[in-house]
């Protein structure tokens, strides 16, 4: 794919950092006049590098940020980042300095951060720390119900040391065939946007959607949508679609590093949970479970190989992984294997592999370790690579 490809381990994921600008815009171009775009970039950027990701989002139009820990804001800080960035999380209030030093926007689900939150805030001296209220409209996870929000924004407008800039939401089934259950979050929302309004309260950024939400109906924009799945070219579920031209980031590839010829009848790889039928021969792919394949995909998955699927004989192991080989066809050392990407050269989609391992394609996503490199192209050049010594930029 590149000329300069085949140095260092072949297991890379390849970031396309121009279908994630590319996404970011058709998703904002879609919205609503007036609503802007919080990019998710928590759990290292779904996976693909938090660093370059948030970067790129906000290059590409992106006005805020969300993490959900105090840690992933403070890192993306250090790297320079300086567009508001909220933490969707409950933080430790232990956390609250932390917070405060970095400059971050705190989700408050309750009373109990107030304090925390206010003595940090008063220590600090950086003026009054921005926070946003979380309104619990049924996921039933983070968040202050409905019936308690006024008070608690009443608190923290009586706050010197705090500033309420923004109200949210967060849907519990925006992503599935039915709407009804999302069209009544949104109802007991606005509802308790209007109560405070009519309190006089300055409700600041008003939010609601995730990706299903944004990319299904303008009903939920407000004043910013929260997208994460889809920035990264995946659809939130299969009865979600992405909107034309968004397309899938993250690539992942190696390369076959041996070749065995087994005997007929002869077992491959752990327990030996795959008997060639007749003399076949499988490769050696060097990633395994450690690297986040995950090992339900044993005897499951397949792996692209030339336009051919090469499915997976045998266990995963922590390191390794065998694929059988196309039959007729000279496969040797070197080749360029696809462990999933768009599907253009046989490979499974990130959804498809999700299918078979029996998650959701967030969790494959995510789980790619940090051992394996993150190869960042734009304009089909390398312009960075990440891996366990850092992140270090081609100039
Ligand atoms: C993760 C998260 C999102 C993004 O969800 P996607 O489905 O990836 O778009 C939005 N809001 C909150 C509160 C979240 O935790």
């Amino acid at each position: 794919m590149l000329a300069d490809d085949m140095e260092g381990r072949a297991t890379r994921a390849i970031i396309d950092l121009d279908a994630l600008a590319s996404n970011i815009r058709i998703l904002g171009a879609s919205l609503s006049r007036d609503t802007g775009l919080m990019a998710v970039v928590k759990a290292n950027g779904y996976g693909h590098g938090a660093v370059m990701v948030a970067r790129t989002a906000v290059e590409a139009g992106a006005t805020w940020l969300a993490v959900a820990t105090v840690d992933e804001g403070a890192m993306l800080r250090q790297a320079g980042i300086t567009v508001p960035i909220l933490v969707l999380g409950p933080i430790d209030p232990s956390e609250a300095r932390a917070a405060v030093a970095a400059r971050l926007t705190i989700a408050i689900g309750g009373p109990d951060l107030l304090d925390p939150l206010r003595q940090a805030s008063e220590a600090c001296q950086h003026g009054p720390l921005s926070v946003h209220v979380k309104i619990d409209t049924g996921m039933r996870r983070y968040g202050v119900l409905p019936s308690e929000a006024l008070a608690l924004a009443q608190t923290i407008v009586d706050t010197p040391a705090l500033r309420l800039t923004g109200v949210f939401t967060h849907f519990a089934r925006a992503d599935e065939a039915d709407e009804t259950p999302t069209r009544l979050q949104a109802e007991r929302f606005d509802q308790t946007i209007a109560e405070l309004r009519r309190a006089g309260i300055a409700a600041g950024l008003v939010h609601a959607a995730n990706s299903a939400a944004a990319l299904r109906s303008r009903a939920y924009d407000y004043d910013l949508v929260r997208a994460g799945i889809a920035i990264y070219g995946i659809p939130p579920s299969s009865d979600v679609p992405l909107l034309p031209g968004m397309r899938q980031v993250m690539t992942l590839r190696s390369r076959i590093r041996r070749v065995v010829r087994l005997l007929p009848g002869e077992g491959v790889s752990y327990g030996a949970s795959y008997r060639a039928r007749e003399s076949e021969c499988v490769g050696l792919v060097p990633i395994g479970y450690g690297d986040g394949y995950h090992r339900l995909l044993s005897n499951r998955a397949w792996m692209g190989i030339g336009g051919w699927r090469a499915p997976v004989a045998g266990r995963i192991c922590m390191d390794q992984t065998l694929v059988r080989l196309p039959e007729g066809r000279e496969i040797c050392p070197g080749e360029e294997v696809v462990v999933f990407g768009a599907g253009e050269a046989g490979e499974p989609t990130l959804p498809e592999l999700a299918g078979l391992a029996e998650t959701i394609p967030y969790e494959l996503a995510t789980a790619v370790s940090s051992r394996v490199p993150r190869w960042f192209i734009r304009g089909g050049r390398i312009v960075a690579v990440e891996n366990l010594s850092g992140l270090h930029e081609m100039t």
